[in-house]
C-alpha cells in the first residue's frame, strides 16, 4: 500500500498502485479499482482508499496523427502539454485546454473538463470523436457519438467508473501560432464583469477573469478582465523555464493578511490595464504550469478549491451574496477565477459546465472553519440551482451532489462492478 495524494494533497489515503504499461494488459481481477491519470483533479474523485489505483501515465504512445485533418488518436495516459508539444508546431492544438496542460487525456474525458474558451468551444468531450473503454469483465467497448452513444454520453464526465478508457481519437483546433492577442481591463464590480464578458464573448476566443475575494464594501466585485485571441507573429517565444517549489513549508504562508497585500498589488500592477497585449500561449493558457509543485504553498494539511456553477439568471444576486461571506471569513484565497460559460451543452450525463457563470477560489485546510465556509457557500449554490465540480471537491455533502447531478442515478447503470473511488462512494451514500 502507498498513499496517493491528489492536487489539494487532502485528504490522504492508503492505496495499492498497479501501473499499467501496455493498453492490452489485463485489469486486475479484484476490485475496488480506479484509474490514477496524474493527479491533478484537487480531491479524492482520484482516489480510493484501501482500494486500487490503476496509474496509467505509461500509456503514453501516439498512434496517429492527421495534420491535414487535426485528427489525433493516442493512448489516454499521453499529457495534453505532450500534444501540444507535437502538434503546435504543425498548427494544431487540443480543442479545449484546462488552467493545466498537464493533465492526461484520461482525466480530461473523465472530468469532461473546460477551458477559457467554454462560451465558444464547449468542454472537452465536445471535441472527442471516439475512445475505446475497457472493462472488467475483459470486455473492450469502442465508444463514439454514434456507436455505443450511451457509454459515450456515461464515460465523458463519468468520473473514471464506467471503466478504464485506453486511447482516444480527438479533433483538434487549427491555430496561426503559439501567440494570443488581447487586452486587460480592470473592473471596479461585477455589473461591469457582467458587462465586460457580454461584449467579449462574441470577439474573443479566451475570456477570463481574476477577482479580488478580500475586496469588500464599495470594491466588492473588483477585478481584472483578460481577453485574447490566436493570432500569428513572429515574436521568439520565451524560453520554456519551470521551477520548483522544492520543499512544503511547515505553515502556509497564505494567510488573511498576504492574501490582501497581494490582491492590491496585483489589481494595481501595470499589466492590469493594457490596451494591446501579447501572450505567449503557455503563460496565458497555464500561467500556474510555470511553477510545478506550487501546490506545496499551502503547507502540509493541504488546501480546498471550491469551483461552483451559478445559472446565469442567479448569478448576480449569489455572487455577491458569496463574496461577502468570504470577505467576511477572514479566509482569504488569492487564485480566484470568474469566468461566463456558453450555451453549448456538454455531452456527458455528469458533466459540470453548463450556463452560467463559474467561480473558482482557493483555501488554505485550516479544518473545521474551512469545511464550515465551504458548507456555507454550498447553501447559496443550492439555493440558486447551481453544481460544484467534483474535480475540485474534497467535501461536498452527498445531498449537495446529488441535487447538483440529478442524472448520478442514471450513471450506476454504466458503473463497471469493479470500479469505484472515495470520491463516490462518499456522496452516494444515503442522508
Ligand atoms: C492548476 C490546475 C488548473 C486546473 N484548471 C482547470 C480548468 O481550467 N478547467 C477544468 O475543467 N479543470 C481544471 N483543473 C482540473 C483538471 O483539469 C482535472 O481534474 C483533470 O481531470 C485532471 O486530469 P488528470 O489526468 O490529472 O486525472 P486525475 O486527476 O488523476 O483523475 C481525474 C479523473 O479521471 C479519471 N481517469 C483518469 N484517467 C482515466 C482513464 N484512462 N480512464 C478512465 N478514467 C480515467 C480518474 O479516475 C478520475 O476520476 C485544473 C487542475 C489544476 C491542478
Amino acid at each position: 500500500m502507498s498513499t496517493g495524494v491528489s492536487w489539494g494533497r487532502w485528504p490522504r489515503y492508503d492505496q495499492r498502485l498497479i501501473p499499467i504499461t501496455n493498453r492490452y494488459q489485463p485489469l486486475p481481477p479484484a476490485g475496488p479499482m480506479l484509474v490514477f491519470g496524474n493527479g491533478r483533479s484537487y480531491g479524492d474523485v482520484c482516489l480510493n482508499a484501501e482500494g486500487t489505483l490503476l496509474t496509467t501515465r505509461s500509456l503514453d504512445r501516439f498512434i496517429s496523427f492527421d495534420a491535414a485533418s487535426g485528427v489525433l488518436e493516442c493512448e489516454a495516459g499521453v499529457l495534453l502539454s505532450e500534444i501540444i508539444a507535437l502538434t503546435l508546431p504543425r498548427g494544431w492544438l487540443p480543442a479545449v485546454t484546462p488552467g493545466t496542460a498537464l493533465v492526461t487525456v484520461g482525466g480530461a474525458i473523465a472530468n469532461d473538463v473546460h477551458g477559457k474558451n467554454h462560451h465558444r468551444a464547449g468542454s472537452f468531450g465536445n471535441h472527442l470523436l471516439g475512445f475505446e473503454l475497457r472493462r472488467s469483465s475483459g470486455e473492450t467497448l469502442r465508444c463514439a457519438p454514434d456507436q455505443h452513444a450511451d457509454w459515450f454520453a456515461a464515460t465523458i464526465g463519468g468520473l473514471g467508473l464506467t471503466g478504464m478508457i485506453s486511447t482516444a481519437r480527438l479533433q483538434l483546433r487549427r491555430v496561426p501560432g503559439e501567440w494570443i492577442a488581447g487586452d486587460s481591463q480592470r473592473f471596479d464590480n461585477l455589473q461591469e464583469f457582467f458587462a465586460l464578458a457580454a461584449q467579449s464573448d462574441a470577439a474573443y476566443e479566451y475570456t477570463v477573469a481574476w477577482l479580488d475575494c478580500t475586496a469588500s464594501g464599495g470594491k466588492l466585485g473588483r477585478g481584472v478582465f483578460i481577453r485574447g485571441n490566436h493570432v500569428q507573429h513572429d515574436a521568439r517565444p520565451p524560453r520554456a523555464r519551470s521551477l520548483r517549489l522544492p520543499l512544503t513549508p511547515p505553515l502556509s504562508p497564505v494567510t488573511g493578511l498576504s492574501v490582501r497585500l497581494f490582491n492590491e498589488l496585483y489589481f494595481h500592477r501595470p499589466a492590469a490595464q493594457q490596451a494591446r497585449a501579447l501572450w505567449h500561449y503557455q503563460p496565458f493558457l497555464f500561467p500556474l504550469d510555470r511553477l510545478l509543485d506550487w501546490n506545496r504553498l499551502y503547507g502540509p494539511r493541504g488546501f480546498f478549491q471550491y469551483q461552483c456553477l451559478l445559472p446565469g439568471t442567479e448569478a448576480a444576486t449569489a455572487l455577491p451574496e458569496m463574496l461577502r461571506r468570504v470577505a467576511r471569513s477572514r479566509q482569504a484565497s488569492f487564485l480566484v477565477v470568474l469566468k461566463q460559460f456558453g450555451n453549448l451543452p456538454s455531452l456527458g450525463l455528469l458533466s459540470f459546465a453548463r450556463p452560467g457563470v463559474t467561480l473558482a477560489l482557493d483555501f488554505p485546510n485550516r479544518g473545521e472553519p474551512t469545511l464550515q465556509l465551504l458548507e456555507s457557500l454550498d447553501v447559496i449554490t443550492r439555493a440558486a440551482g447551481g453544481a460544484v465540480y467534483p474535480a475540485k471537491d474534497a467535501r461536498m455533502a452527498a445531498q449537495s451532489f446529488q441535487q447538483y447531478f440529478p442524472a448520478w442515478r442514471q450513471l450506476q447503470d454504466y458503473i463497471d462492478p469493479k470500479f469505484s473511488s472515495s470520491f463516490w462512494r462518499r456522496v452516494t451514500r444515503s442522508w
